[in-house]
């Protein structure tokens, strides 16, 4: 396996371009947004150069992995030679299937499929290829480059054969993989999303302020960061989708997304990308300031 490519070169996008490139694989990386993939390859060099400042890397290494990149705004362009390719586009159903339907035409026949979906069905983006046995999930995580874990998604047709595979590869690039069967939220967000959604339902009814929420969390179980920062790190809508990726997938209403988290995202108060959540975020600040929607709310008199 030699060239991959990824599609859409967002936040995790850009992350997975990295990793690849660094470990000497030719990365093709694809997106619809020509200034998308601008800010990836200026992300790409900024994150490499902080490798080489802590002496992780060389610069021959930061050399060669940007030498290692191409960018494309044409799918058929970056696809047609992919030995593997991983989708990141957005996280919506229609954009998937569309972008799959594409990719069984223009790959090569020996080509695997993968999408790093945080939590829509494997057996679904594979149902619209000619290849199910060769689709799977490929989930990293967030930041990618430091992050070790990589959940590998079985859809129901995927072959063993490729789960090995994939598997090897991720330890190939200095990865842990562990696998999951493909069901609502696998494994990763079956138990986190959950867990974010109860910390908000705690702020919701007034158990605890948002410093408390998360200082207990933090502090009495070794998180390293707090439920309702993380989910201001992932971003609200992110989590609000997967919730109801879990809640439409099981039918069980534990799943159902906390009424304050709905009116978060419906305002536009989508974590550290919109510069609010349950806390406000200056750019280049590691500052946490709890947001003024909040600030009243604490546990006690
Ligand atoms: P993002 O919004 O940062 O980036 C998505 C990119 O996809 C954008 O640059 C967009 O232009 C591009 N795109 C949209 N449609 C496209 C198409 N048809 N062809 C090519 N590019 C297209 O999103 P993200 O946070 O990087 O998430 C990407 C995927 O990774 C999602 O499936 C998400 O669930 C998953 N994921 C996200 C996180 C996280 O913490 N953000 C963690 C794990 C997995």
């Amino acid at each position: 396996m030699k060239n991959i490519t990824v599609i859409g070169s967002g936040t995790m996008g850009n992350g997975i371009a990295h990793v690849f490139a660094q470990n000497n694989y030719k990365v093709s990386l694809v997106d619809v947004n020509e200034s998308a993939l601008k800010k990836a390859v200026e992300t790409i060099g900024k994150n490499l150069d902080r490798q080489v400042s802590k002496g992780q890397l060389t610069e021959a290494d930061k050399d060669m992995a940007l030498a290692n990149l191409t960018v494309y705004t044409n799918i058929k362009e970056g696809a047609e030679n992919a030995d593997l390719v991983i989708e990141a586009a957005t996280e919506n159903m229609n954009i998937k299937l569309d972008i799959f339907r594409k990719l069984d035409e223009i790959a090569p026949s020996h080509c695997i499929l993968a999408s790093n979906t945080s939590s829509i069905s494997i057996t679904k983006i594979a149902s619209v290829t000619k290849r199910a046995d060769k689709v799977i999930g490929m989930h990293f995580m967030n930041p990618v480059p430091v992050m070790k874990l990589v959940e590998i998604i079985n859809g129901y047709k995927t072959s063993a054969e490729i789960t090995k595979t994939i598997t090897d590869l991720s330890k190939a690039i200095g990865k842990v993989p562990a696998s999951s069967n493909d069901y609502p939220g696998f494994i990763a967000n079956r138990i986190l999303m959950p867990m974010i959604n109860e910390a908000i339902i705690s702020l919701h009814e007034g158990v605890g302020g948002v410093e408390e929420i998360d200082t207990v969390m933090k502090l009495g179980m070794a998180h390293p960061m707090g439920p309702l920062q993380l989910a201001d790190f992932i971003g609200l809508d992110v989590c609000l989708a997967i919730l109801n990726v879990l809640h439409n997938g099981f039918g069980n209403p534990k799943y159902a997304p906390c009424p304050l988290l709905v009116n978060m995202v419906t305002a536009g108060n989508l974590g550290i990308k919109s510069g609010e959540g349950f806390y406000k975020h200056t750019p280049g600040s590691k500052e946490l300031t709890v947001s003024p929607m909040f600030a009243n709310i604490k546990a006690g008199n």
